[in-house]
């Protein structure tokens, strides 16, 4: 579960995050959606650790990460959380499997365990055969799905994923979407998913939040935001493509 209360961000004297609450459920798929610009990455990286909020608190599971009222701050390194981004940031002079033991060598995990979990994730997403390879020698989506082994490797409690899938043409997009959800599914992991793409939102989520310049606007389940949203904006914004 992730809390999110009160959260405000500033950059200098802009406002980017006005007051933002949301409670993510154990195992829900739940996506922040909006324009370009509306505070999406800025709230993923505020519960990510690389971002501090100037206001609010963000507690995961019962343990507070953030909570600037009290002065806390949980540095990122020790947040447990499994983070993929647009781009995938894979070490290209590295190995598939050499790109898995970095966050493992962070975490002091012993050479046995290393090899067993680097195994299980990578199995995880069908790539296990793949393992001696460079990011080269892959197709971006087997990349992407690399990334995301890279990010389950040490079981996080919850993953969060910045518009993963906006690297790759429309086809493979649609591939990955399905492939994603299984995997959330099989794994029930509480996963924070970030697009501006309303069919995707719609397609993936169990429940979406609109953002619009800094303030949430809606929070639903994809039928509820669809069929009754809550101002002109957010109707506009998610039938758009439809
Ligand atoms: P996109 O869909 O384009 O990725 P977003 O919803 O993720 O957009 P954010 O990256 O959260 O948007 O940015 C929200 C606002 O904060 C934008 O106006 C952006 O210019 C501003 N912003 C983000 N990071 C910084 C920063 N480090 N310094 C100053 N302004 C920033
Ligand atoms: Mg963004």
């Amino acid at each position: 579960e992730v809390q999110v209360s009160g959260l405000h961000k500033k950059f200098g004297d802009v406002t980017v995050l006005n007051d933002i609450n949301f409670t993510i459920r154990e195992g829900e798929f739940f996506t922040l959606l909006g324009p370009s610009g509306c505070g999406k990455s800025t709230t993923l990286n505020c519960i990510a650790g690389l971002e501090s909020p100037t206001a609010g608190s963000i507690t995961v599971d019962g343990v507070p990460f953030v909570d600037t009222a009290k002065k806390l701050y949980v540095p990122t390194e020790e947040r447990n959380l499994g983070m993929v981004f647009q781009s995938y940031a894979l070490w290209p002079h590295m190995t598939v499997e050499a790109n898995l033991v970095m966050p493992l060598a962070i975490r002091k995990v012993s050479k046995e365990e290393k090899a067993v979990r680097i195994h299980e994730a990578l199995d995880t997403v069908g790539l296990a055969h793949l393992k001696d390879r460079y990011p080269h020698q892959l197709s971006g989506g087997q990349q992407q799905r690399v990334a995301l082994a890279r990010a389950l490797v040490y079981s996080p409690s919850v993953l969060l994923l910045d518009e993963p899938l906006s690297n790759l043409d429309a086809k493979l997009r649609e591939q990955s979407r399905a492939w994603l959800k299984r995997l959330q599914v099989e794994l029930g992991i509480t996963t924070v998913y970030v697009t501006h793409d309303q069919d995707e939102a719609l397609s993936l989520s169990d429940r979406i939040a609109v953002m619009f310049e800094g303030n949430m606007t809606q929070i639903g389940a994809p039928a509820e935001i669809y069929e009754r949203p809550a101002t002109a904006a957010v109707a506009a914004f998610v039938g758009s493509c439809n």
